[in-house]
Protein backbone atom coordinates (compact mmCIF):
# COMPACT_ATOMS: atom_id res chain seq x y z
CA UNK A 1 0.00 0.00 0.00
CA UNK A 2 1.26 3.05 -0.91
CA UNK A 3 1.38 5.19 2.56
CA UNK A 4 1.51 8.95 3.04
CA UNK A 5 1.49 11.04 6.18
CA UNK A 6 0.31 14.30 6.50
CA UNK A 7 1.44 16.47 9.02
CA UNK A 8 -0.63 19.54 10.26
CA UNK A 9 0.04 20.70 13.53
CA UNK A 10 -2.37 23.33 14.09
CA UNK A 11 -4.99 22.77 11.06
CA UNK A 12 -6.83 19.17 12.40
CA UNK A 13 -9.11 17.64 9.84
CA UNK A 14 -11.53 16.81 12.78
CA UNK A 15 -11.94 20.20 13.59
CA UNK A 16 -15.11 22.57 13.29
CA UNK A 17 -14.00 25.36 10.76
CA UNK A 18 -14.74 29.27 10.67
CA UNK A 19 -12.87 30.90 13.73
CA UNK A 20 -9.67 32.29 13.42
CA UNK A 21 -7.29 29.80 12.98
CA UNK A 22 -9.26 27.02 11.76
CA UNK A 23 -10.36 27.15 8.02
CA UNK A 24 -8.46 26.43 4.57
CA UNK A 25 -6.01 24.37 5.65
CA UNK A 26 -8.49 22.42 7.98
CA UNK A 27 -10.37 21.49 4.56
CA UNK A 28 -7.53 20.97 2.34
CA UNK A 29 -6.00 18.25 4.81
CA UNK A 30 -9.46 16.76 5.12
CA UNK A 31 -10.30 16.22 1.75
CA UNK A 32 -6.51 15.01 0.08
CA UNK A 33 -6.60 12.91 3.34
CA UNK A 34 -10.19 11.54 2.58
CA UNK A 35 -9.95 11.27 -1.25
CA UNK A 36 -6.43 9.71 -0.75
CA UNK A 37 -7.81 6.91 1.29
CA UNK A 38 -10.76 6.35 -0.81
CA UNK A 39 -8.01 5.89 -3.40
CA UNK A 40 -6.74 2.46 -1.83
CA UNK A 41 -3.84 5.13 -0.09
CA UNK A 42 -2.97 4.34 3.93
CA UNK A 43 -2.76 7.80 5.19
CA UNK A 44 -2.24 9.03 8.37
CA UNK A 45 -2.64 12.88 9.34
CA UNK A 46 -0.96 14.10 12.42
CA UNK A 47 -2.30 16.70 14.31
CA UNK A 48 -1.51 18.43 17.29
CA UNK A 49 -3.60 17.05 20.41
CA UNK A 50 -6.00 20.13 21.55
CA UNK A 51 -8.27 18.64 23.13
CA UNK A 52 -7.66 15.97 26.51
CA UNK A 53 -10.88 14.33 25.59
CA UNK A 54 -8.99 13.00 22.24
CA UNK A 55 -7.87 9.22 21.47
CA UNK A 56 -4.20 9.36 20.19
CA UNK A 57 -5.38 7.47 17.41
CA UNK A 58 -8.50 8.23 15.51
CA UNK A 59 -9.77 5.65 13.24
CA UNK A 60 -11.42 8.46 10.77
CA UNK A 61 -12.11 5.63 7.50
CA UNK A 62 -11.10 2.70 6.21
CA UNK A 63 -7.05 3.29 5.84
CA UNK A 64 -7.26 6.68 7.19
CA UNK A 65 -6.34 7.96 10.89
CA UNK A 66 -6.05 10.77 12.83
CA UNK A 67 -2.93 11.04 15.24
CA UNK A 68 -3.08 13.34 17.92
CA UNK A 69 0.75 14.25 19.20
CA UNK A 70 1.36 15.64 22.65
CA UNK A 71 2.94 18.85 22.54
CA UNK A 72 1.99 21.45 24.96
CA UNK A 73 -1.53 21.84 26.90
CA UNK A 74 -3.98 19.52 25.56
CA UNK A 75 -6.39 22.67 25.05
CA UNK A 76 -6.83 24.94 21.94
CA UNK A 77 -4.18 27.73 21.66
CA UNK A 78 -3.28 30.14 18.66
CA UNK A 79 -0.86 29.32 16.25
CA UNK A 80 1.34 31.45 17.08
CA UNK A 81 1.99 29.57 20.49
CA UNK A 82 2.42 26.60 19.19
CA UNK A 83 6.22 27.10 17.88
CA UNK A 84 7.26 26.73 21.31
CA UNK A 85 5.97 23.12 21.49
CA UNK A 86 7.09 22.42 17.53
CA UNK A 87 10.13 20.29 19.45
CA UNK A 88 8.04 18.72 21.22
CA UNK A 89 5.87 17.45 18.16
CA UNK A 90 9.05 16.51 16.01
CA UNK A 91 9.82 14.56 18.77
CA UNK A 92 6.09 12.36 19.21
CA UNK A 93 6.50 12.10 14.92
CA UNK A 94 9.63 10.47 14.86
CA UNK A 95 8.31 8.30 17.97
CA UNK A 96 5.48 7.20 16.08
CA UNK A 97 7.23 6.70 12.92
CA UNK A 98 9.82 4.52 14.29
CA UNK A 99 7.89 2.46 16.39
CA UNK A 100 5.36 1.71 12.84
CA UNK A 101 6.39 -1.53 10.97
CA UNK A 102 5.88 0.19 7.56
CA UNK A 103 6.80 2.83 5.68
CA UNK A 104 5.76 6.12 4.40
CA UNK A 105 6.63 7.01 0.76
CA UNK A 106 6.24 10.85 1.66
CA UNK A 107 5.60 12.99 4.46
CA UNK A 108 3.62 16.40 3.30
CA UNK A 109 3.93 19.02 5.63
CA UNK A 110 1.43 21.91 5.82
CA UNK A 111 2.53 25.17 7.33
CA UNK A 112 6.04 26.25 8.16
CA UNK A 113 5.78 24.47 11.88
CA UNK A 114 4.73 20.87 10.33
CA UNK A 115 7.53 21.17 7.50
CA UNK A 116 9.93 21.65 10.11
CA UNK A 117 8.92 18.73 12.39
CA UNK A 118 8.73 17.00 8.70
CA UNK A 119 12.03 17.63 8.05
CA UNK A 120 13.55 16.33 11.27
CA UNK A 121 11.53 13.07 10.77
CA UNK A 122 13.13 13.03 7.03
CA UNK A 123 16.58 13.21 8.37
CA UNK A 124 16.24 10.31 10.72
CA UNK A 125 14.17 8.19 8.56
CA UNK A 126 15.26 9.07 4.97
CA UNK A 127 11.86 10.14 4.29
CA UNK A 128 11.21 12.73 1.03
CA UNK A 129 9.18 15.44 2.38
CA UNK A 130 6.98 17.64 0.16
CA UNK A 131 5.92 20.99 2.09
CA UNK A 132 2.26 23.28 1.03
CA UNK A 133 3.31 26.54 2.91
CA UNK A 134 -0.51 27.61 2.78
CA UNK A 135 1.16 31.39 3.66
CA UNK A 136 4.16 32.67 3.26
CA UNK A 137 5.79 34.46 6.40
CA UNK A 138 7.98 37.47 3.94
CA UNK A 139 4.26 37.90 2.00
CA UNK A 140 2.49 38.41 4.97
CA UNK A 141 4.66 40.97 5.72
CA UNK A 142 4.81 42.81 2.91
CA UNK A 143 0.75 43.70 3.71
CA UNK A 144 1.47 46.15 6.38
CA UNK A 145 -1.75 45.58 8.10
CA UNK A 146 -1.55 42.28 8.64
CA UNK A 147 1.46 41.29 10.62
CA UNK A 148 1.69 38.05 12.25
CA UNK A 149 3.13 37.63 15.84
CA UNK A 150 5.35 35.25 14.67
CA UNK A 151 9.45 35.81 15.47
CA UNK A 152 11.87 36.22 12.32
CA UNK A 153 12.52 32.42 13.05
CA UNK A 154 9.82 31.74 10.96
CA UNK A 155 11.32 33.24 8.08
CA UNK A 156 14.68 31.04 8.67
CA UNK A 157 12.71 28.26 9.03
CA UNK A 158 10.60 29.05 5.59
CA UNK A 159 14.02 29.59 3.82
CA UNK A 160 15.09 26.04 5.41
CA UNK A 161 12.05 24.20 4.27
CA UNK A 162 11.94 25.79 0.75
CA UNK A 163 15.93 24.85 0.73
CA UNK A 164 15.58 20.59 1.82
CA UNK A 165 11.89 19.78 0.70
CA UNK A 166 11.64 17.49 -2.26
CA UNK A 167 8.94 18.89 -3.65
CA UNK A 168 6.76 22.13 -3.21
CA UNK A 169 3.23 22.74 -3.86
CA UNK A 170 2.44 26.18 -4.76
CA UNK A 171 -1.56 26.63 -4.72
CA UNK A 172 -1.47 29.30 -7.35
CA UNK A 173 0.91 31.09 -9.74
CA UNK A 174 0.94 34.08 -7.33
CA UNK A 175 1.96 32.18 -5.07
CA UNK A 176 4.82 30.46 -7.15
CA UNK A 177 6.06 33.75 -8.02
CA UNK A 178 6.41 33.88 -3.76
CA UNK A 179 8.41 31.78 -4.01
CA UNK A 180 10.74 32.28 -6.25
CA UNK A 181 10.86 36.23 -5.50
CA UNK A 182 10.94 35.82 -1.79
CA UNK A 183 12.37 32.58 -1.11
CA UNK A 184 14.52 31.81 -4.10
CA UNK A 185 13.00 28.59 -4.44
CA UNK A 186 14.65 26.21 -7.02
CA UNK A 187 11.65 26.09 -9.55
CA UNK A 188 12.76 22.33 -10.29
CA UNK A 189 11.23 21.49 -7.23
CA UNK A 190 7.97 23.50 -7.41
CA UNK A 191 4.75 22.30 -8.68
CA UNK A 192 1.71 24.75 -9.38
CA UNK A 193 -1.23 22.36 -7.68
CA UNK A 194 -4.28 24.37 -6.49
CA UNK A 195 -7.02 23.20 -3.50
CA UNK A 196 -10.46 22.34 -4.56
CA UNK A 197 -13.89 21.58 -4.12
CA UNK A 198 -15.91 18.40 -3.24
CA UNK A 199 -18.55 18.06 -5.86
CA UNK A 200 -20.76 15.81 -3.89
CA UNK A 201 -20.79 18.29 -1.40
CA UNK A 202 -21.39 21.69 -3.37
CA UNK A 203 -24.17 21.04 -5.76
CA UNK A 204 -26.55 23.85 -6.96
CA UNK A 205 -30.05 24.10 -4.92
CA UNK A 206 -32.76 25.88 -6.13
CA UNK A 207 -32.32 29.64 -5.03
CA UNK A 208 -36.32 29.57 -3.92
CA UNK A 209 -36.05 26.17 -1.38
CA UNK A 210 -32.43 27.45 0.02
CA UNK A 211 -34.07 30.95 0.71
CA UNK A 212 -36.92 28.82 2.33
CA UNK A 213 -35.10 26.40 4.67
CA UNK A 214 -32.98 29.41 5.87
CA UNK A 215 -35.86 31.65 6.41
CA UNK A 216 -34.72 34.29 3.90
CA UNK A 217 -36.85 36.79 2.04
CA UNK A 218 -37.35 35.71 -1.29
CA UNK A 219 -37.18 39.16 -2.62
CA UNK A 220 -33.82 40.71 -1.14
CA UNK A 221 -30.92 41.00 -3.55
CA UNK A 222 -28.53 38.75 -1.09
CA UNK A 223 -24.90 39.27 -0.96
CA UNK A 224 -22.96 36.71 0.62
CA UNK A 225 -19.77 36.46 2.62
CA UNK A 226 -18.79 33.34 3.93
CA UNK A 227 -15.01 32.68 5.71
CA UNK A 228 -12.90 32.65 8.48
CA UNK A 229 -13.63 35.67 10.76
CA UNK A 230 -9.91 37.55 10.77
CA UNK A 231 -9.11 41.00 9.78
CA UNK A 232 -7.24 39.80 6.31
CA UNK A 233 -10.15 38.38 5.26
CA UNK A 234 -11.16 42.14 4.55
CA UNK A 235 -15.23 42.22 5.60
CA UNK A 236 -15.11 45.52 6.55
CA UNK A 237 -14.70 46.28 3.03
CA UNK A 238 -17.73 44.06 2.18
CA UNK A 239 -19.49 45.79 4.84
CA UNK A 240 -18.51 49.12 3.17
CA UNK A 241 -19.12 48.09 -0.28
CA UNK A 242 -22.61 47.02 0.19
CA UNK A 243 -23.29 50.45 2.12
CA UNK A 244 -22.50 52.18 -0.80
CA UNK A 245 -24.30 50.00 -2.92
CA UNK A 246 -27.74 50.85 -0.70
CA UNK A 247 -27.12 54.34 -0.65
CA UNK A 248 -27.00 54.38 -4.18
CA UNK A 249 -30.46 52.24 -4.25
CA UNK A 250 -32.01 54.38 -2.05
CA UNK A 251 -31.01 57.23 -4.45
CA UNK A 252 -32.26 55.50 -7.23
CA UNK A 253 -35.65 55.16 -5.45
CA UNK A 254 -35.75 58.28 -4.14
CA UNK A 255 -35.33 59.55 -7.76
CA UNK A 256 -38.20 57.19 -8.77
CA UNK A 257 -40.23 57.95 -5.22
CA UNK A 258 -41.63 54.54 -5.57
CA UNK A 259 -40.02 52.89 -2.41
CA UNK A 260 -40.35 54.05 1.38
CA UNK A 261 -37.16 52.95 3.53
CA UNK A 262 -38.07 49.64 4.37
CA UNK A 263 -38.90 47.66 1.63
CA UNK A 264 -35.65 49.55 0.22
CA UNK A 265 -33.97 47.40 3.57
CA UNK A 266 -35.25 44.03 2.51
CA UNK A 267 -34.57 44.42 -0.78
CA UNK A 268 -30.69 44.07 -0.22
CA UNK A 269 -29.12 41.87 2.81
CA UNK A 270 -25.17 41.15 3.47
CA UNK A 271 -24.82 37.94 5.04
CA UNK A 272 -21.72 37.69 6.66
CA UNK A 273 -20.64 33.78 7.68
CA UNK A 274 -18.24 32.46 9.59
CA UNK A 275 -16.28 32.74 13.02
CA UNK A 276 -15.77 29.62 15.84
CA UNK A 277 -19.45 30.75 17.23
CA UNK A 278 -23.25 29.65 16.72
CA UNK A 279 -25.76 32.25 14.61
CA UNK A 280 -26.91 33.36 18.76
CA UNK A 281 -23.83 33.93 20.28
CA UNK A 282 -21.79 35.77 17.58
CA UNK A 283 -21.49 38.79 19.05
CA UNK A 284 -19.30 36.81 22.12
CA UNK A 285 -16.93 37.15 18.67
CA UNK A 286 -14.76 40.20 19.40
CA UNK A 287 -13.96 40.74 15.79
CA UNK A 288 -17.78 40.26 14.87
CA UNK A 289 -18.51 42.72 17.51
CA UNK A 290 -16.34 45.12 15.50
CA UNK A 291 -17.79 44.46 12.32
CA UNK A 292 -21.05 45.16 13.58
CA UNK A 293 -19.91 48.43 14.78
CA UNK A 294 -19.36 49.24 11.63
CA UNK A 295 -22.17 48.35 10.11
CA UNK A 296 -24.04 50.38 12.83
CA UNK A 297 -21.82 53.39 11.60
CA UNK A 298 -22.25 53.40 8.33
CA UNK A 299 -26.45 52.70 9.02
CA UNK A 300 -26.87 49.21 7.55
CA UNK A 301 -27.31 47.55 10.46
CA UNK A 302 -30.38 46.12 9.55
CA UNK A 303 -29.01 45.01 6.34
CA UNK A 304 -26.25 43.02 7.84
CA UNK A 305 -26.65 39.50 9.12
CA UNK A 306 -24.20 37.85 11.36
CA UNK A 307 -24.68 34.07 10.47
CA UNK A 308 -21.98 32.58 12.76
CA UNK A 309 -20.19 29.39 11.71
CA UNK A 310 -21.81 27.38 8.90
CA UNK A 311 -21.34 23.28 8.97
CA UNK A 312 -20.14 22.05 6.10
CA UNK A 313 -23.52 20.20 5.65
CA UNK A 314 -25.36 23.82 5.36
CA UNK A 315 -22.52 25.12 2.99
CA UNK A 316 -24.69 24.43 -0.34
CA UNK A 317 -28.02 25.80 0.72
CA UNK A 318 -26.10 28.91 2.11
CA UNK A 319 -24.06 29.61 -1.57
CA UNK A 320 -27.56 29.26 -3.45
CA UNK A 321 -29.38 31.35 -1.44
CA UNK A 322 -26.95 34.24 -1.84
CA UNK A 323 -27.19 36.02 -5.40
CA UNK A 324 -23.49 36.75 -5.58
CA UNK A 325 -20.42 36.10 -3.65
CA UNK A 326 -17.96 38.37 -2.34
CA UNK A 327 -14.53 37.75 -0.81
CA UNK A 328 -12.39 41.11 -0.87
CA UNK A 329 -9.08 40.03 1.21
CA UNK A 330 -5.78 42.07 0.77
CA UNK A 331 -4.24 38.66 0.74
CA UNK A 332 -5.47 35.37 -0.22
CA UNK A 333 -2.64 32.39 -0.78
CA UNK A 334 -5.55 30.41 -2.64
CA UNK A 335 -9.06 30.77 -1.16
CA UNK A 336 -11.35 27.75 -1.15
CA UNK A 337 -14.83 29.88 -0.70
CA UNK A 338 -14.80 31.25 -4.52
CA UNK A 339 -14.87 27.56 -5.49
CA UNK A 340 -17.19 26.48 -3.57
CA UNK A 341 -19.25 29.74 -4.48
CA UNK A 342 -18.69 28.83 -8.03
CA UNK A 343 -19.69 25.44 -7.61
CA UNK A 344 -23.19 25.87 -6.50
CA UNK A 345 -23.38 28.47 -9.76
CA UNK A 346 -23.02 32.22 -8.10
CA UNK A 347 -21.20 34.69 -9.63
CA UNK A 348 -18.04 35.46 -7.59
CA UNK A 349 -16.96 38.99 -6.60
CA UNK A 350 -12.92 38.68 -5.02
CA UNK A 351 -10.16 41.01 -5.10
CA UNK A 352 -7.75 41.15 -7.78
CA UNK A 353 -4.86 38.71 -5.26
CA UNK A 354 -3.81 35.56 -4.92
CA UNK A 355 -5.21 32.69 -5.78
CA UNK A 356 -8.86 34.68 -6.16
CA UNK A 357 -6.76 36.00 -9.27
CA UNK A 358 -6.45 32.79 -11.28
CA UNK A 359 -9.62 31.17 -9.56
CA UNK A 360 -12.09 33.92 -10.73
CA UNK A 361 -12.16 35.08 -14.43
CA UNK A 362 -13.16 38.37 -14.56
CA UNK A 363 -16.11 39.23 -17.08
CA UNK A 364 -16.55 35.57 -17.31
CA UNK A 365 -17.17 33.78 -14.02
CA UNK A 366 -17.92 37.17 -11.90
CA UNK A 367 -15.59 40.45 -11.15
CA UNK A 368 -11.75 40.69 -10.05
CA UNK A 369 -11.59 44.35 -8.12
CA UNK A 370 -8.83 45.87 -5.75
CA UNK A 371 -8.67 45.07 -2.52
CA UNK A 372 -9.55 48.16 -0.09
CA UNK A 373 -11.82 49.82 -2.71
CA UNK A 374 -15.48 49.46 -1.51
CA UNK A 375 -16.52 52.08 -4.40
CA UNK A 376 -15.38 49.18 -7.07
CA UNK A 377 -16.92 46.42 -5.38
CA UNK A 378 -20.61 48.61 -5.11
CA UNK A 379 -20.36 49.24 -8.75
CA UNK A 380 -19.93 45.91 -9.77
CA UNK A 381 -22.66 44.47 -7.55
CA UNK A 382 -25.17 47.28 -8.82
CA UNK A 383 -24.00 45.49 -12.42
CA UNK A 384 -25.59 42.59 -10.96
CA UNK A 385 -28.55 43.87 -8.71
CA UNK A 386 -29.78 45.52 -12.16
CA UNK A 387 -28.98 42.53 -14.05
CA UNK A 388 -30.21 38.98 -12.76
CA UNK A 389 -29.49 37.24 -15.59
CA UNK A 390 -25.77 38.25 -15.87
CA UNK A 391 -25.45 36.91 -12.40
CA UNK A 392 -26.84 33.63 -14.17
CA UNK A 393 -24.74 33.30 -16.66
CA UNK A 394 -21.41 34.30 -14.48
CA UNK A 395 -22.72 31.81 -12.07
CA UNK A 396 -23.20 29.03 -14.61
CA UNK A 397 -19.25 29.97 -16.30
CA UNK A 398 -17.95 29.23 -12.73
CA UNK A 399 -19.91 25.68 -12.31
CA UNK A 400 -18.43 24.42 -15.05
CA UNK A 401 -14.42 26.08 -14.50
CA UNK A 402 -14.99 24.61 -10.70
CA UNK A 403 -15.87 21.25 -12.12
CA UNK A 404 -13.27 20.57 -14.93
CA UNK A 405 -10.03 22.31 -13.00
CA UNK A 406 -10.67 22.22 -9.25
CA UNK A 407 -12.68 18.90 -7.93
CA UNK A 408 -10.17 17.20 -5.18
CA UNK A 409 -9.78 13.88 -6.80
CA UNK A 410 -8.66 16.16 -9.66
CA UNK A 411 -6.08 17.80 -7.30
CA UNK A 412 -5.62 14.55 -5.47
CA UNK A 413 -4.09 12.66 -8.65
CA UNK A 414 -2.11 15.78 -9.64
CA UNK A 415 -0.34 15.95 -5.94
CA UNK A 416 0.06 11.97 -6.64
CA UNK A 417 2.08 12.41 -9.55
CA UNK A 418 4.43 15.04 -6.92
CA UNK A 419 4.43 12.06 -4.10
CA UNK A 420 5.56 9.22 -6.91
CA UNK A 421 8.14 11.30 -8.23
CA UNK A 422 9.90 12.50 -4.99
CA UNK A 423 9.25 9.06 -3.55
CA UNK A 424 10.76 7.49 -6.93
CA UNK A 425 14.26 10.03 -6.54
CA UNK A 426 14.93 9.21 -2.76
CA UNK A 427 14.91 5.87 -3.08
CA UNK A 428 17.13 6.59 -6.48
CA UNK A 429 19.35 8.56 -4.14
CA UNK A 430 19.98 6.20 -1.05
CA UNK A 431 19.56 3.15 -3.75
CA UNK A 432 23.33 5.21 -4.99
CA UNK A 433 24.16 5.97 -1.58
CA UNK A 434 23.87 2.49 -0.47
CA UNK A 435 25.89 1.11 -3.33
CA UNK A 436 28.50 3.51 -2.95
CA UNK A 437 28.73 2.52 0.89
CA UNK A 438 29.36 -1.10 0.06
CA UNK A 439 31.22 -0.43 -2.84
CA UNK A 440 28.94 -2.19 -5.48
CA UNK A 441 29.09 -0.79 -8.53
CA UNK A 442 26.51 2.25 -9.79
CA UNK A 443 23.60 1.63 -7.35
CA UNK A 444 21.61 -0.56 -9.45
CA UNK A 445 21.15 -3.67 -7.09
CA UNK A 446 18.53 -4.09 -4.45
CA UNK A 447 20.32 -1.07 -2.27
CA UNK A 448 19.61 -1.29 1.26
CA UNK A 449 16.47 -2.86 1.21
CA UNK A 450 14.11 0.00 3.25
CA UNK A 451 13.45 0.99 0.03
CA UNK A 452 11.22 -2.09 -1.59
CA UNK A 453 9.74 -0.77 -4.76
CA UNK A 454 6.78 -3.42 -4.80
CA UNK A 455 5.76 -1.46 -1.53
CA UNK A 456 5.08 2.14 -3.55
CA UNK A 457 2.85 1.25 -6.14
CA UNK A 458 1.16 4.31 -7.73
CA UNK A 459 -2.30 5.07 -6.41
CA UNK A 460 -2.44 7.53 -9.20
CA UNK A 461 -4.55 5.20 -11.73
CA UNK A 462 -7.44 4.57 -8.44
CA UNK A 463 -8.24 8.41 -9.03
N1 LIG B 1 -15.88 27.41 6.28
C1 LIG B 1 -16.91 26.65 6.81
N2 LIG B 1 -17.73 27.25 7.71
C2 LIG B 1 -17.58 28.53 8.11
C3 LIG B 1 -16.51 29.28 7.57
C4 LIG B 1 -15.67 28.70 6.66
O1 LIG B 1 -17.08 25.46 6.47
O2 LIG B 1 -18.35 28.99 8.94
C5 LIG B 1 -14.96 26.78 5.30
C6 LIG B 1 -15.20 27.27 3.88
O3 LIG B 1 -16.34 26.65 3.33
C7 LIG B 1 -13.89 26.87 3.21
C8 LIG B 1 -12.87 27.08 4.33
O4 LIG B 1 -13.61 27.09 5.56
O5 LIG B 1 -13.93 25.51 2.82
C9 LIG B 1 -12.14 28.40 4.20
O6 LIG B 1 -11.12 28.24 3.26
P1 LIG B 1 -10.46 29.42 2.43
O7 LIG B 1 -9.37 28.82 1.62
O8 LIG B 1 -11.50 30.18 1.67
O9 LIG B 1 -9.87 30.43 3.50
P2 LIG B 1 -8.72 30.24 4.62
O10 LIG B 1 -9.40 29.71 5.82
O11 LIG B 1 -7.70 29.28 4.08
O12 LIG B 1 -8.17 31.59 4.84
Amino acid sequence: MFRVALISEHASPLTTVGGVDAGGQNVYVAKIAQTLAAAGCGVDVYTRRDDQALAEIVQWAPRLRVIHLDAGPAQPIRKEAMLLHMPAFAHQLCRHIQSDPSRYAVLHANFFMSGWAALQAARRFELPVVTTFHALGRVRRLHQDDSDSFPDTRLELEDELVRHSNGIIAKCPQDHADLLEHYAADRRRIDIIPGGFDPRELVPIDQRQARRRLGLPQSAFIVLQLGRVAPRKGIDNVIRGVAQLAAMLAADSNAKANTDGAAQRDALRLIIAGGDVPAHEVMHCPEIRRLAGIAQSLGTDGQVQFFGQCERTRLALLYSAADVFVTTPWYEPFGITPLEAMACARPVIGTSVGGIRSTVIDGVTGFLVPPNDPQALAARLALLHTDPALGQRLGEAGRARALAQYTWPDVVRRLCHVYVRVAAAARHQHRQQAAMATGNGDGSGSGSGRWNKASDPSPVHAL
